[in-house]
């Protein structure tokens, strides 16, 4: 059996960048040491990369350009992993995953394949934001996987709002999805 956490969006652009974000860069230490302690516990790590057009008016005429202001643009600055999460990236096993939009379909085809090589028992999540990234692949994989334990980890999440985040929280549990650390 196999354990996967998955963080979503630990992006420059999300945190000290153009949507930058107090919550978020307030969980930057905790998820640091969530990174080390899973990755010592053994579970294969995953990290999703928001990515859009290089080009800001490419990104404009999307229905996310006409709401949500330019971010993680491919090549910028603002899409790479923040820091102090960025220098564990790359160790053996981890995995990046590019994402165009809130949910991430190749994130559920790397983990169907993997789930053939090894059966997977749990998939946890953290990262941001919790109401818009964070459930839309919460509930993306809970939908491919609907067997498997899935647990957020409240304390390694951040919202846009605090009524974001806990509303999200809310429908995750809804749905069977364990939350921890509220
Ligand atoms: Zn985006």
């Amino acid at each position: 059996m196999s354990k996967f956490a998955i963080f979503v969006d630990l992006q420059h652009d999300f945190t000290f960048g153009t949507l930058a974000n107090p919550a978020a860069i307030e969980k930057l230490q905790y998820l640091k040491e969530e990174v080390e302690l899973l990755g010592r516990k053994g579970y294969r790590l995953v990290f999703t990369k928001d990515t859009h057009a290089a080009d800001e008016e490419e990104y404009k005429n999307t229905l996310e350009g006409q709401y949500i202001p330019y971010h993680c643009g491919d090549g910028t600055a603002g899409r790479e992993i923040v820091e102090p999460i960025k220098m564990k990236l790359y160790d053996a096993g981890d995995w990046c995953i590019r994402k165009e939009t809130f949910g991430s379909t190749d994130l559920i085809a790397y983990l169907q394949k993997k789930n053939l090589e090894e059966p997977i028992d749990e998939i946890r999540f953290y990262g941001f934001v919790t109401e818009i990234c964070v459930v839309s692949n919460a509930l993306l994989v809970r939908t491919f996987f609907p067997n498997v334990r899935i647990v957020v980890d409240a304390a390694g999440c951040a919202g846009l709002t605090t009524e974001g985040h806990a509303a999200a929280l809310t429908v995750m549990k809804a749905c069977l999805i364990e939350v921890v650390n509220e």
